[in-house]
């Protein structure tokens, strides 16, 4: 395995394929044998895989794209992407519970100081620290600059006052990438925007967890700050004004991750759908038979091998360390309309059993959804790669 910077801020990196050949089977076993026994246990009650989370810790899941000399695994962005592909193919939402954190990660190894990065970093690789990304406000979702959340300079603190709301892993994690305004007068508005390490003490606690129609068992909740004190030493970077760049830097591996999970959906969805189009039987021969079934096969299989595609497409582009935010667009905003139509097909596959909680395809049903609006709603990442072609083919 091999990490070396190609420049400040993004990573070259490679893995031998022996050596990921070793951890995809690793992954493997682990999905069979501790993992897909309890999925509806955990999904259908929404409890948090406490022994799960342990788990992935041991397997380093909490340090996969930390570097290795913060202690992480250092696997290159299409690595991971194999790894999130492959676990979501079973369970999408358990990948939510690393996810995020990895993102919280990359953000203060891109761009925090290196008095941050040695104290952090290594905390987040073991699992000891684990968290996610607060950006999201009541008001202000796709509008990440309307945040109303304020950090005030005190001394050697700054002081946070606001609420973030929808954020995963709010209740369980203990550590969050934390966007706030440092100036909410600046005009243009992103310029008055930080990005904090924020971790839970005095001042800092869970509001309300969310009932949701799916990404069950991982916990989505508010997170209150008041008159929450910490150190300006975790402002990342340690310059203020740096925050949306710092977030909208990381959507690239935000948005291949999510990609990966679209993908993940979206095969899982096809496995069972063929599986069971080859049991079930009608008018004495398997639905496989009939030509109706046939073409939604026939559309499914090729939807989810173009996913694949675009996002190793993208993960190889991150990896080489190029600009790849509209091949990450691409990815993200087809792999996961690709995993909402798998999944719907597969329920018309499955017929009345599809409503049954009996059966795994209700969940990838519910789960699909979701990849449609995390990271940048589909909209607002069609319009995104629209510009960036526009620019790029000017009149
Ligand atoms: C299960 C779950 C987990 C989440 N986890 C996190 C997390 O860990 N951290 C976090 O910070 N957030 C998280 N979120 C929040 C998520 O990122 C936001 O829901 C998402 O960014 C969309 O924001 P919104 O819901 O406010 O929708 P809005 O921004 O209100 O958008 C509503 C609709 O309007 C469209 N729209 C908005 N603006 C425009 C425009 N200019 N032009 C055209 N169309 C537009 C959108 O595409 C969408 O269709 C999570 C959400 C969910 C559901």
């Amino acid at each position: 395995m091999m990490a070396a910077p190609a420049n400040p801020e993004k990573q070259i990196r490679s893995i031998e394929p022996d050596d990921e050949r070793a951890f995809m089977d690793a992954i493997d076993v682990w999905l069979e044998r501790e993992v897909i026994p309890v999925i509806k246990h955990h999904d259908h009650g929404d409890i948090w895989p406490e022994e799960l989370v342990h788990q992935m810790a041991e397997m380093g899941l909490f340090g996969a794209t930390i570097g290795q000399e913060y202690g992480g695994l250092g696997l290159p962005a299409t690595t991971y992407a194999k790894i999130v592909m492959q676990i979501s193919a079973h369970w999408m939402a358990i990948t939510g519970i690393f996810n995020s954190h990895l993102i919280m990660a990359a953000a203060v190894e891109r761009f925090g100081t290196p008095e941050q990065k040695t104290l952090w970093l290594p905390k987040f690789a073991s699992g000891e620290l684990r968290g996610g990304l607060a950006l999201t406000e009541p008001n202000a979702g796709t509008d990440l600059q309307a945040i109303r959340s304020v950090a005030v300079r005190d001394g050697d603190d700054y002081i946070i006052n606001g609420t973030k709301t929808w954020i995963s892993n709010a209740i369980n994690g203990s550590c969050f990438a934390m966007l706030v305004k440092t100036d909410p007068k600046a005009d243009p508005r992103y310029k008055g925007m930080s990005l904090f390490i924020a971790d839970k003490r005095d001042g800092f606690t869970t509001g309300k967890k969310f009932k949701k129609l799916g990404y069950n068992a991982i916990d989505s909740a508010e997170l209150i700050m008041l008159d929450y004190r910490v150190p300006a030493s975790q402002l990342i970077g340690g310059v203020e004004g740096q925050g949306f760049f710092q977030t909208t830097g990381g959507l690239e591996l935000g948005r291949i991750n999510v990609a990966a999970r679209g993908v993940g959906l979206a095969e899982g969805s096809l496995r069972l759908a063929t599986e069971y189009a080859q049991q079930r039987e009608t008018m004495g021969k398997p639905i496989a038979q009939h030509q109706a079934i046939q073409l939604k096969l026939g559309d499914m299989v090729t939807r989810a091998r173009a996913a694949r595609l675009l996002t190793m497409d993208a993960a190889d582009a991150y990896d080489r360390g190029e600009r790849c935010d509209m091949e990450a667009g691409m990815a993200k905003y087809f792999a996961s309309e690709a995993a909402v139509e798998n999944s719907q097909e597969a329920m018309r596959i499955f017929g009345g059993y599809s409503y049954s909680k009996e059966y795994d395809i209700e969940r990838f049903y519910r789960d699909a959804m979701f990849m449609c609006i995390g990271e940048g709603t589909n909209e607002m990442q069609r319009m995104i790669i629209a510009k960036q072609h526009l620019k790029n083919n000017p009149a």
